[in-house]
C-alpha cells in the first residue's frame, strides 16, 4: 500500500487479538471478550480478551520474573533489542495504521503519520539505553570513595488512553525498558489493537518473554493494576479524573507515579503576530484529531485591535478543513470516538450557547458520528467553556488589551499543559515564554513535539515529564553506594576510651 492509498468499508474486518502475558498468546483465564465497533463505520473490528483479577496477576508474575535477568542486560543489547521494534514497527506501518485508523475513528494520513513517529520514539529510546549515567564523589575524603548509580524501579504498570494508542504507550514503555525495568500495559478498552500487536512485534524483534505483558479490558483492569502490591511504578495517560484515583492509589502504596492528564491549552494571538500562520495553527490546534488531544489549543486569546480580522482569518482557514471517513487521504478531521464523548461535546456547545457566547461557526451536529468544527467567540473567562477540558472540535475565542491580560487568562484554569503565543517582538514571546505556566510553550508554532524535548504539565496536566534525556532515567532508583579506601580510621566506640 502506498502511503497516497485510501481504504473502504471492506477492507475492515473483526480481528481477533489474544493478550500477551510471559511472551504467549492467551485469552482471558474466564474466556471472556469484548469488542469494539469503529466508529466511522459502525463495523466490528477487533475482538479483545477481558482480562481479570487472575490475569493481571499473571502478568505481574511474569513481569516480576523477567525482572532480574532483564534489568543486568546491557545498555547495548537492550537498545540493539529497542532499535529492531522501531524497524519492526516500520515494517508493519500500514497493518498498524489501518488498526488505528479503525478503531479511533482517525484520519488514515494522521494515523500513518503517527505510527512513524512511534518508531521513532523507540530508536530515541534505544539510544538513551546506553546513556544511563551516575555520579562518583572522589572529594568527600581520603577514605572515602561513593558512587550515585541508576537502577531500575522495577515492574511498571503503564495504563494508556485511546487518542494517540501507538503513539502514547511509545512514549512510556521503550523508556521503562531502556532503564531495565519490566511492564505491564493496560491499552484503553476502545482501542486496544495496535497494543497487542505491538507487543507481538517486540516479540519478534527479539524482546525476552515476561519483559512486556499486554492485559486488556476497561477501568476495571486498569484498578487491578494500579492498587497490585506486584507493581513498583506506574505511568499513565488519560483524564485529570482517572488520573486522580490512581495518584490517591499510588499514594496509598507509595508506588512512583507519572501521568500526562488534560489541558485546555491557550494560544495566545497578538497584534503583531503573523495572521495567516497564526490562523492555520489555530485551525490545527483546535480540530487536529477532532480536538481530542491533552494538547489541543482549545483556547484562542486574540489582541482586541485584530479580533474582528483574525475571526475572518480562522474561519477562512476552517473551511478548508475536510471532515468525514477516516479510510480516505483525503480526510483531515474523522470520527468522534464514542457516543459518550460526542454527547460530553453537545453538551459544552450548548452551555457555551447558553452562557452568551457567539457561534461563529458548527455548533449543530447532524446525526452521525462526526462533530463539526466549532467556533465560539465573545467567550468569557468564567464560562465551562473556556475552563473545561472539552476534548472536542471546539475552540473558544477570548479577547485581550494587553500581554499581561493575556497571560493572565491563559493561566486562569487549572490545567498547564501547553501554551503559545504569535507574535513577531521576540521580547514579548519570550516574556510570556517565562510567565505562562505550561509545561510547553511555543512561539511561533504550536504542538510540535520531539523525542529529545520534555513533555508533560503543571497543575491538574499531571505529574512528572516523558521525553526527553531524562526519560529513561525518569524509571529509576537512585542508589547511593560507599566505598571505604584503606583501613578504616574513625570508630564509633574508642577501645582506648576510660573504663
Ligand atoms: P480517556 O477517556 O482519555 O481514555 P480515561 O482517563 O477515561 O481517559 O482512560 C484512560 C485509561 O485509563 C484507559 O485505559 C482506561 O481504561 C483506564 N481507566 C479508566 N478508569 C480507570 C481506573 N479507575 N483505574 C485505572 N485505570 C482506569
Amino acid at each position: 500500500m502506498s502511503t497516497s492509498t485510501s481504504y473502504a468499508v471492506a477492507d475492515l474486518r473483526e480481528h481477533h487479538y489474544s493478550m500477551i502475558v510471559n511472551g504467549n498468546r492467551v485469552d482471558a483465564a474466564t474466556g471472556a471478550t469484548f469488542t469494539r465497533t469503529a466508529p466511522a463505520h459502525g463495523v466490528c473490528v477487533g475482538r479483545y480478551p477481558q482480562a481479570g483479577q487472575q490475569d493481571v496477576d499473571a502478568a505481574v508474575a511474569a513481569a516480576r520474573a523477567a525482572l532480574p535477568s532483564w534489568r543486568h542486560t546491557s545498555g547495548s543489547e537492550r537498545a540493539t533489542l529497542l532499535a529492531a521494534v522501531a524497524d519492526h514497527i516500520r515494517d508493519h506501518a500500514e497493518e498498524l495504521s489501518l488498526i488505528e485508523c479503525a478503531e479511533a475513528g482517525k484520519p488514515i494520513r494522521q494515523a500513518r503519520d503517527e505510527v512513524a513517529s512511534a518508531a521513532g520514539l523507540w530508536d530515541y529510546a534505544a539510544t538513551l539505553a546506553r546513556h544511563q549515567y551516575g555520579d562518583a564523589h572522589n572529594s568527600l575524603g581520603a577514605d572515602t570513595l561513593a558512587l550515585v548509580v541508576h537502577e531500575p524501579v522495577g515492574v511498571v504498570g503503564i495504563i494508556t488512553p485511546w487518542n494517540f494508542p501507538l503513539l502514547i504507550v511509545s512514549q512510556k514503555l521503550p523508556f521503562a525498558l531502556a532503564s531495565g525495568n519490566t511492564a505491564v500495559i493496560k491499552p484503553s478498552e476502545f482501542t486496544p489493537g495496535t497494543t497487542l500487536r505491538l507487543a507481538e512485534l517486540a516479540l519478534a524483534a527479539g524482546i525476552p518473554a515476561g519483559v512486556l505483558n499486554v492485559v486488556t479490558g476497561a477501568g476495571e483492569t486498569g484498578s487491578a493494576i494500579t492498587e497490585h502490591a506486584g507493581i513498583d511504578a506506574l505511568s499513565f495517560t488519560g483524564s485529570t479524573r482517572v488520573g486522580r484515583l490512581l495518584a490517591g492509589a499510588a499514594g496509598g502504596d507509595l508506588k512512583h507515579v507519572e501521568l500526562e492528564l488534560g489541558g485546555k491549552n491557550a494560544q495566545i494571538v497578538m497584534a503583531d503576530a503573523d495572521v495567516e500562520a497564526a490562523a492555520d495553527a489555530a485551525v490545527f490546534g483546535g480540530f487536529y484529531n477532532v480536538g481530542q488531544c491533552c494538547n489541543s489549543g482549545s483556547r484562542l486569546l486574540v489582541q482586541r485591535d485584530i479580533a474582528e480580522a483574525f475571526h475572518e482569518a480562522v474561519l477562512t482557514a476552517a473551511a478548508t478543513v475536510v471532515v468525514g471517513d477516516p479510510l480516505q487521504v483525503s480526510t483531515d478531521v474523522g470520527a468522534i470516538v464514542n457516543q459518550t464523548q460526542f454527547e460530553v461535546i453537545a453538551d459544552y456547545v450548548q452551555q457555551g450557547q447558553q452562557a452568551g457566547a457567539r457561534l461563529l461557526l458548527g455548533g449543530t451536529p447532524e446525526p452521525g458520528p462526526y462533530f463539526p468544527p466549532t467556533i465560539f467567540a465573545d467567550v468569557s473567562e468564567s464560562m465551562s467553556i473556556a475552563q473545561e477540558e472539552i476534548f472536542g472540535p471546539v475552540l473558544s475565542v477570548m479577547a485581550f488589551d494587553a500581554i499581561d491580560d493575556a497571560v493572565r487568562i491563559a493561566n486562569g484554569t487549572r490545567y498547564g499543559l501547553s501554551a503559545g503565543i504569535w507574535t513577531a517582538n521576540l521580547d514579548a514571546g519570550l516574556t510570556a515564554a517565562r510567565d505562562l505556566r505550561a509545561g510547553t510553550v511555543w512561539v511561533n508554532r504550536w504542538m510540535d513535539g520531539y523525542p529529545e524535548l520534555p513533555f508533560g504539565g503543571y497543575a491538574a496536566s499531571g505529574m512528572g515529564r516523558e521525553l526527553g534525556r531524562s526519560a529513561a532515567a525518569a524509571f529509576t532508583e537512585l542508589k547511593t553506594i560507599q566505598l571505604q579506601v584503606g583501613p578504616r580510621t574513625s570508630r564509633w566506640l574508642d577501645p582506648n576510651r576510660a573504663k
